[in-house]
């Protein structure tokens, strides 16, 4: 999970990592309460998940309280490379009189972490990577043995750090290991780490990406930190639920097992479609193995509440978990969305043909027959329970014109 700015900060602040005094406002007028407890200039800064903030317009120096309150005005509200400003952080002002650059960062194909720094941090580093590697210094760090005071000194001393800053710098990568360490995270970045006139270090910038397979050891940090997310943002939705959803444009909702079967089956609902003036999938939606009834209840909500789907197209390959199971769930999953137990709006509508074949998969058939839903088609090849969901979403679609 990426942080925003200011919670990155927050994490440094506990693991001793200098930062400076600040707010976050989600109102332009907020911003003159923050300036004023703070009593000296101030930057107003976007808080979004990318970077290039300053490039866009979205991290201005105000003088003045007024001034705070005119440029959180400025910047709440802009859209910085698809990402819209709903958060501005109101924070001390620093001189600057050098900007370095320093992270660790997980690398995954040599199995260890790497620390990466140079003295010429700002907002050219990415420039400078590609141009003139050689300043930015890339020290290999072993995960058992991490970033101690001699790994630090090695890291200050290849990124040619001036020897009047090295002490403190060497001391602040260590507290950034702490960081990466105690909070799992698989990034933690600074840029710029500012040396004030005075010769003060402190973080004006913070990055850090905390490692979501941890997420179990630290529910707090997650909780906290969690995207707002609202009801018609169905990949945030789906994303809290653990599910593996992709919206797509078309009107065909998609729920299968297995990232391969579900790929083929838009394929196969985008070939069938054709026949009925274009009709598409509506999304990818692979609800994994185990597809009990809560997950594919889960699924189904989310489908649902999706208001370009006209039709469901529900294909399952009964494997350990067998097609009996599978049309179980599916048979429970419609009566928890009747007795809206997802509370999404999810209550079903809307036709769902159910393809299922594998393990046990005449009983599974058996049981969706019994059950003799409404709003439920059994069919049972791949080909024609697509043709039935397409031919479904187009008759609907003409339904509503
Ligand atoms: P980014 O562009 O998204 O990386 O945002 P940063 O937080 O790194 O800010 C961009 C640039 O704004 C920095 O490289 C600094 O040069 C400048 N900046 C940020 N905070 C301050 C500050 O407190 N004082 C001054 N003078 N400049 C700042
Ligand atoms: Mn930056």
């Amino acid at each position: 999970m990426d942080l925003m700015e200011y919670q990155a900060k927050e994490l440094f602040a506990q693991h001793g990592v200098p930062v400076l005094p600040g707010e976050t406002v989600d109102t332009a007028e907020a911003a003159r309460g923050v300036a004023e407890r703070i009593g000296k200039p101030v930057v107003v800064k976007a808080q979004v998940k990318t970077g290039g903030r300053g490039k866009a317009g979205g991290v201005k120096l105000a003088g003045t309280p007024d001034e705070a309150v005119a440029r959180a005005g400025d910047i709440l509200g802009l859209d910085i490379k698809g990402h819209l400003v709903r958060k501005v952080l109101v924070t001390e002002a620093s001189d600057i009189d050098v900007e370095y650059y320093v992270a660790f960062l997980l690398d995954r194909a040599h199995r260890r972490y790497l620390a990466m720094a140079s003295a010429e941090g700002g907002m050219e580093i990415e420039q400078l990577a590609v141009e003139r590697p050689e300043a930015l210094a890339r020290i290999p760090i072993d995960p058992i043995g991490g970033c101690d005071q001699g790994t630090a000194r090695e890291i200050v001393a290849a990124a040619r750090i001036p020897a009047d800053a090295a002490d403190d710098v060497a001391q602040i990568l260590q507290s950034m290991w702490k960081v990466l360490v105690e909070e799992e995270a698989t990034l933690v970045e600074i840029n710029p780490l500012c040396r004030t006139p005075d010769g003060r270090l402190v973080a004006l910038d913070g990055k850090v990406t905390l490692d979501g397979n941890a997420e179990f050891r630290h529910p707090e940090v997650f909780a906290a930190y969690a995207d707002v997310v609202s009801d018609d943002d169905l990949e945030g939705r789906a994303r809290k639920k653990g599910l593996n959803y992709v919206k797509l444009d078309g009107s065909v909702g998609i729920i299968g097992n297995g990232a391969g079967l579900v790929m083929s089956t838009l394929d196969v609902v985008a070939y069938a479609g054709e026949q009925h003036g274009g009709v598409k999938p509506a999304n990818f939606l692979d609800i994994g193995g185990g597809a009990s009834a809560q997950v594919m209840a889960d699924g189904l909500a989310i489908i649902l509440s999706d208001p370009d789907v006209r039709s469901v197209f529900v294909n399952v390959f009964g494997g350990i978990t067998s097609c009996d199971a599978v049309a179980n769930g599916i048979v429970q999953a419609l009566a928890i969305l009747e007795q809206g137990g997802d509370g999404a709006g999810g209550t079903p509508r809307i036709p769902l043909v159910v393809r299922l074949d594998g393990n046990n998969v005449e009983e599974g058939r058996r049981i969706l027959h019994e059950a003799a839903h409404p709003l439920v088609l059994v069919v049972d090849t791949m080909d024609g329970a697509a043709a039935k969901a397409a031919e479904l979403a187009s008759g609907a679609a003409d339904g509503q014109a």
